[in-house]
Parts: structure tokens; C-alpha cells; sequence
């Protein structure tokens, strides 16, 4: 579904990835795990072009998207929440959603909103609150849920744990799961490693810009490097 292959990234003179090779299939949930300035966002947003990727290459259902643009990437059934959710904290829960389903109809957008309705109650509830005014985790609920009104056919998330009370990181992991058994391919950047890897089918873990290792989420829960690492010992 997505794949990289030896992707290099550059920031001006700076090479933040170092040949990245990459492979979320269709159905998957794969997560990346790596410290803080390993180049995990990097690697997702050169993904979606911004920036693109020095050198390598990027298929997305087999469609070369290595050098096109942004905006075209993310007609291509692809939906991104970014850290930090971005969400328009002045406007209202429907109206971000609205902002999320811009691509689309008047008809699609409504059918969308019912379902990201029904995956989020809590948002239904608050549909006319500002969303600035709502909690963390209710915030990047509506992150997800905006990122879902375009349908994706693969989501994006980068740290979606990020600040969270653990009891809401436990509902973001469980909905991260049913997007999975919706369909929806998901690739997952966590600090949160052993959360993000007891989800996933398959693991990479990020070091300074080069993939140290892949393999399933089970088996990089079990690996003793990992549980030094990232795991807490
Ligand atoms: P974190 O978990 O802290 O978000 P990360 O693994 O996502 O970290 P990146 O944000 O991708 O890491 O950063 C990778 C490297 O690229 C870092 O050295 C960072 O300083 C550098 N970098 C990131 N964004 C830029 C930018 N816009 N301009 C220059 N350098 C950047």
C-alpha cells in the first residue's frame, strides 16, 4: 500500500533521513517507534511531500508519488493527523470536520460526519462547541475524525498519545484498532512504544534517520534491545 524506498530527506545542508525503507500493507497497523529527534516526522510528512524526499523513492498503491505535490498526495485516498492535531481551535467540532471533507460533496460530507459520528460519540454531542474549548483527548479525537471525512484508504497519525491521561490513550489505541477493522491501513509514529507496538502487526524502530529494525509488534516487544530502549528496561 505504502512503500519507501531508500528515502533520503534533507533539510537545506542537513540529511535528516539516511536511507529509509519502509512498507505498511494493506490492513496493517504499523507502527514507528523512535527517540525524540529520530526523524519520525520527518519520515511521515516526507511522505505527503512536505519536504520531499532528496533521493529514493515513494509508492503509494503502486503509484510512484516521489516528487508529486502535497495536495495531490492527499487526493489519493491518504489522510494525515499531524502532531500536535492542529485542529481550528475557533471553530466549531462540525466545522473542522467540514474542513476535513473539502475534497468532497455536500452529500459525502454529510454521510462522512454521521460516520465519524457514530466512531465518536463525544463529538457528535459537541458539534457546535469551539473546538479550542474541548480537552486534549477530545481534540484529537476530533483530529481523527477530521482526517476521516475525506474516507482514506490509509491514515497517518503522528504521536496521537502525545499528552494524554492514560485512560484516553487507552480509547485513542482502541479506536486506532477499529479503524484497522474498518479497512483503513494505518501507519502510526508513538513515543508511547509499548502501547503503539502491542497494536501493531509489524514494527520499525527509527534511529538518528536509519531503520535499526523491523519485525512484528510482538516480536519488538520481545526483544531485550527494545525493551532497553524504549520499553523502560
Ligand atoms: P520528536 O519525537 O521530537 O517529534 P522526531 O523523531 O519526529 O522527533 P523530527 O522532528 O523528524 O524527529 O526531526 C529529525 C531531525 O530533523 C532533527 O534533528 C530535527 O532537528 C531536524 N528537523 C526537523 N524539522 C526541521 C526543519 N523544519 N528544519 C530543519 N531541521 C529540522
Amino acid at each position: 500500500m505504502l512503500v519507501l524506498e531508500n528515502v533520503h530527506t534533507h533539510y537545506g545542508k542537513i540529511e535528516a533521513l539516511h536511507g529509509v525503507s519502509v512498507e505498511v500493507n494493506k490492513g496493517e497497523i504499523v507502527s514507528l517507534i523512535g527517540a525524540n529527534g529520530a526523524g519520525k516526522t520527518t519520515l511521515l510528512m516526507t511522505v505527503c511531500g512536505m519536504p520531499q524526499a532528496s533521493s529514493g523513492r515513494i509508492f503509494l498503491e503502486d503509484r510512484d508519488i516521489t516528487n508529486e505535490p502535497t495536495a495531490q498526495i492527499m487526493r489519493s485516498g491518504l489522510a494525515i493527523v499531524p502532531e500536535g492535531r492542529r485542529i481550528f481551535s475557533g471553530l466549531t467540532v462540525e466545522e473542522n470536520l467540514h474542513m476535513g471533507g473539502f475534497f468532497n460533496n455536500k452529500t459525502e460530507i454529510r454521510k462522512s460526519q454521521a460516520h465519524v459520528y457514530e466512531l465518536f460519540p463525544r463529538l457528535k454531542e459537541r458539534e457546535h462547541q469551539r473546538a479550542g474549548t474541548m480537552s486534549g483527548g477530545e481534540q484529537q479525537m476530533l483530529a481523527i475524525g477530521r482526517a476521516l471525512m475525506s474516507r482514506p484508504n490509509m491514515i497517518i497519525l503522528d504521536e496521537p498519545s502525545l499528552g494524554l491521561a492514560p485512560l484516553i490513550i487507552k480509547q485513542i489505541f482502541e479506536i486506532i484498532g477499529q479503524l484497522r477493522d474498518e479497512g483503513i491501513t494505518v501507519f502510526l509514529v508513538e513515543q508511547n512504544a509499548h502501547q503503539a507496538l502491542h497494536l501493531a502487526d509489524r514494527g520499525y524502530v527509527l534511529e538518528t534517520g536509519k531503520i535499526r529494525l523491523h519485525d512484528t509488534g510482538q516480536n519488538l516487544l520481545a526483544n531485550p534491545d527494545v525493551q532497553n530502549a524504549y520499553l523502560g528496561g
